[in-house]
């Protein structure tokens, strides 16, 4: 099968035959018909962060296709059913968070296209413990993105609580933005969208954005706060100027959700005195568990989303990997076999 290798971190990403793996216990052998690109996969083929995956390694966390066969303990009518293969490969199943529905805390977790093989070639092996099932009514084109983009800001957005009325800012608009935006909406968010780029501002503006905010050209904080502050600003930007100017646009009350990962061990100042007399709250929040990826193709089967994103070929791997860091991408690429 064909599959994309990082041989070496910051090398570029080699196309090589390799043997179709075989599903073990407890696994199953997914068909890949979609395999989205996330920036992580970028940061984990530069050995970016702290904690390194183990070159080689195929990369890929948002992998969708049909079992083809499934290894020892495993239902074999699970054969022909469309799967996602999302960033929670496994989990221990037993740990506190494991059994209180935050398995996405696990210590023990396997991360798939990081601790082990993912999802960029024609098939995968995963944890049948771990996959989600993709319903009839969602592509697997657009289920790619759902699987990691979708899930971690439809989880953003639920960690903050937003009610209805109360004002979202989303700093960082592409991939996740563009989710985030729509499910802030869903929950009756007003939402302002902030980004760099004036095409992701107007993807933003036709994705129903109420209010945008070119950061190059206006400070955002500034411009936040003339417009009534946020209730809730979500970070999907990985710098971490934007960081603090979310803190910034704050109301009272107001929660910061970190969800961008910037390569460095980065760090923001968050001011005591602010912090307190503003009630405020500052929440990291990482992808999102099984139950929420059911819940985010149950919203796009009803037709409650939009997924934006473009096809790509494997071989194209390293291209999309610069029109990603270059902020070319409009919104999601997507690898179809
Ligand atoms: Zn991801
Ligand atoms: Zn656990």
């Amino acid at each position: 099968m064909k599959a994309a290798v990082v041989t070496d971190f910051g090398k570029p990403l080699e196309i090589q035959d390799l043997p179709v793996p075989e599903p073990g216990p407890g696994q199953v052998l997914v068909k890949m018909e979609a395999s989205g690109l996330c920036h992580t996969d970028i940061h984990a083929a530069h050995g970016d962060w702290p904690v390194k995956p183990r070159p080689p390694f195929v990369p890929g966390h948002e992998g969708i296709g049909p079992v083809t066969a499934v290894g020892a303990g495993v239902p074999a009518d699970l054969v022909g059913k469309r799967v996602a293969v999302p960033w929670l490969g496994s989990s221990c199943g037993t740990c506190r968070y494991c059994v209180s529905g935050w398995e996405t805390l696990c210590e023990s977790q396997v991360n798939s296209g990081y601790s082990v093989d993912g999802c960029y070639a024609e098939y995968a092996v995963a944890d049948a413990s771990g996959i989600v099932r993709v319903p009839d009514g969602v592509s697997s084109f657009d289920a790619a993105p759902l699987t990691c983009a979708g899930v971690t800001t439809y989880k953003a957005i639920k960690v903050a609580r937003v009610v209805p009325a109360e004002r979202v800012a989303v700093f960082g608009i592409g991939g996740l933005g563009h989710l985030a935006l729509q499910y802030a909406r869903l929950v009756g968010g007003l939402v302002t969208a902030v980004d760099l780029e004036p095409d992701k501002l107007g993807l933003a503006h036709r994705l129903g954005a109420d209010e945008i905010v070119n950061a190059r050209t206006h400070d955002p904080v500034e411009e936040i706060r003339k417009a009534g502050g946020a209730d809730v600003a979500v970070v999907l930007a990985a710098a971490p100027t934007a960081f603090e100017q979310a803190f910034r646009s704050l109301n009272r009350g107001g929660r910061l959700v970190m969800v961008a990962l910037p390569a460095d061990d980065a760090a923001i100042k968050v001011p005591i005195f602010e912090t307190v007399l503003g009630g405020i709250s500052v929440i990291g929040s990482i992808v999102g568990t099984r139950q929420d990826l059911a819940e985010v193709f149950a919203l796009h089967a009803a037709g409650r989303t939009q997924v934006i994103a473009e096809t790509r070929r494997l071989d194209q791997v390293n291209d999309s990997f610069d029109e990603v860091l270059g902020g070319r991408a409009e919104a999601r690429l997507v690898f179809e076999f």
